[in-house]
């Protein structure tokens, strides 16, 4: 779920959870692993492509390979100034006034916070739509399932019994359960009574059973008849998406599709957003349910959320990693352009957006200490993705910020902490009117892609 910087903005491109280096270096057009090439790409998205063509085009001119901002936030000056430099005309801007710009910058995304747009979260929120089941975390630990997992069905199996925990079987001795399990599940599923009583068996036979129609939905959704994922976490996407009918809708049209069992995503955190604007998921067999819903919705965030927030424009990586300060000491001739570019993009960026990377900008202090960060189990290379890790990841990005922070208020985790911190007195003002914006941000952003 690292996500690339431009994943902002999408229109055109990408999002999530990338590498700085895969920053560095723009991706090509239609290199996508995605099975939705250009080709298929829908009628109402074309003039995206356009744009980001056009995009494209700009990126590699005057700057230092970073990202740069979307043909929207190009401006006649901006192409007035490619003009001089292409025909080696252009005056070169004393370096004095190039540092006073980008310190003048600094400071406006710095600025004070805007007095508080509300005093705490108020009703309507979002409730909690699926519990995160890691209470049992530790019971089950989560490099120690692997083992007991063959095919889906086994996946579902566990995943169950971490969600449940309290059960009373050692780790060490569930290989025997998971199987009588699978027996009785399939004795269910085809409508015959068990060989023998087991009330914990059949009960989780039955649950597995019951989230059965949610995977035909689910397929049906992303379109691929034969999508085999385990029950559970297809149940738990349904149940997202059941949720806020008005959601899928709205997040359809803005994507080329959810591409699950995706390997594209594997060194990503188990989710990406692409280039191509699809939504790649891991195969993540062992991650229970309510986690898995999270890290889904996290990508949902960065495609749905990020980019209406952003107005369809990418940020440039300089903000989104809050390192504008990078351009003080470099080449005066080189930053002049930059410095325009990152100062038109901040100009044109909305009030809302201004008042989330200014909260960003506070909440990200100290590794990101009044972030909110849930444990969301391991990605596909093994790495833990618990709370110090996902604040730590949103600290680092304003988009994973922006996509993780949605998928929080989304999921019903936000209402109760950022109730908590408001009136937590030992917590820093400027923390506390921080999470104000950040709510009334939502409430005016992010509720009405899910409710209207
Ligand atoms: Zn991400």
């Amino acid at each position: 779920m690292r996500m690339r910087v431009g994943d902002l903005d999408v229109p055109a491109s990408h999002t999530s959870c990338v590498t700085r280096s895969d920053l560095m270096e723009p991706t090509p057009h239609g290199s996508g692993s995605d099975e939705h090439g250009a080709t298929s790409r829908p009628a109402g998205r074309q003039w995206e492509k356009t744009l980001d063509e056009q995009f494209d085009d700009a990126e590699g001119l005057g700057d230092d390979g970073l990202l740069v901002v979307a043909p929207s936030g190009v401006t006649p000056g901006d192409l007035d100034d490619l003009s001089a430099e292409l025909a080696g005309t252009r005056q070169a801007e004393p370096a004095a006034d190039v540092e006073a710009r980008v310190r003048e910058l600094i400071a406006a995304t710095r600025r004070d916070a805007p007095p508080d747009h509300v005093a705490a979260p108020q009703d309507p929120a979002p409730r909690l739509v699926i519990a995160l089941d890691s209470g049992s975390y530790d019971e089950f630990s989560p490099s120690n399932v692997t083992y007991l997992i063959n095919d889906t069905v086994d996946a579902g199996i566990v995943q169950i019994i971490i969600r449940r925990g309290g059960i009373d079987i050692a780790l060490t001795q569930l290989v025997k359960p998971v199987e009588s399990i699978k027996s009785r599940y399939r004795d269910i599923a085809a409508g015959h009574e068990p060989a023998e009583a087991n009330q914990l068996y059949d009960s989780i036979g039955h649950e597995l059973h019951r989230d059965k129609p949610k995977l035909v939905s689910l397929c049906e959704l992303v379109e691929k008849a034969d999508l085999d994922i385990p029950l559970p976490q297809a149940g738990a996407v349904m149940c997202f998406l059941d949720a806020y009918p008005n959601f899928w809708p709205k997040l359809k049209p803005a994507i080329d599709g959810i591409k699950f069992k995706s390997t594209s995503a594997d060194e990503r955190g188990g989710g990406l957003f692409d280039d191509n604007c699809v939504i790649h998921i891991s195969s993540l067999p062992c991650t229970p349910p309510g986690a898995f819903a999270r890290l889904v919705v996290h990508e949902m965030g960065h495609a749905l959320f990020q980019t209406i927030l952003l107005n369809k424009r990418r940020i440039p990586v300089e903000l989104n990693e809050d390192k504008v300060a990078k351009l003080l000491p470099a080449d005066p001739s080189e930053r002049s352009q930059r410095c325009q570019t990152l100062q038109s993009y901040w100009n044109e960026m909305s009030p809302e957006a201004q008042t989330y990377y200014r909260a960003w900008l506070t909440l990200r202090e100290h590794d990101g200490r009044h972030l909110h960060g849930l444990d969301l189990w391991l990605d596909p290379c093994n790495h833990r993705l618990d709370p110090h890790q996902r604040r730590e990841y949103q600290a680092r990005e304003f988009s994973e910020f922006c996509a993780e922070t949605f998928m929080l208020f989304a999921m019903g985790d936000l209402h109760t902490f950022v109730a908590n911190i408001v009136l937590d007195d030992t917590v820093s003002v400027a923390v506390r009117t921080a999470w104000r914006n950040v709510w009334w941000v939502l409430g005016r952003v992010a509720l009405p892609l899910l409710l209207d």
